[in-house]
């Protein structure tokens, strides 16, 4: 598998050979951040694609247990979204 694999939304190398040898095969994929992100982020009222705020524990946003808690934001519609891990 002589090839590097790009991803073609943020240019981060996924995999690649690890010879030396030059003129590896090149090939475009989302990475997981980008996969992540492409299901993950919709906004729900308006369809944009949030934007990804920050994670911090439940207990900065004084819920209950040791979750874990992603903020995402509309750029559009200026909706919010929280995403309350339940661990
Ligand atoms: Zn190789
Ligand atoms: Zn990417
Ligand atoms: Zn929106």
């Amino acid at each position: 598998m002589h090839k590097k694999v790009i991803c073609k939304k943020c240019d981060a190398v996924i995999s690649q050979c690890r010879c030396m040898a030059g003129d590896k095969k090149i090939e475009y994929d989302l990475c997981d951040k980008c996969k992540g992100e492409n299901e993950r982020t919709q906004c729900w009222f308006c369809g944009e694609r949030m934007v990804w705020g920050g994670d911090h524990s439940a207990e900065d946003y004084g819920m209950p247990g040791d979750g874990i808690v992603a903020n995402l934001s509309c750029p559009q519609c200026e909706a919010t979204a929280l995403f309350h891990s339940a661990g």
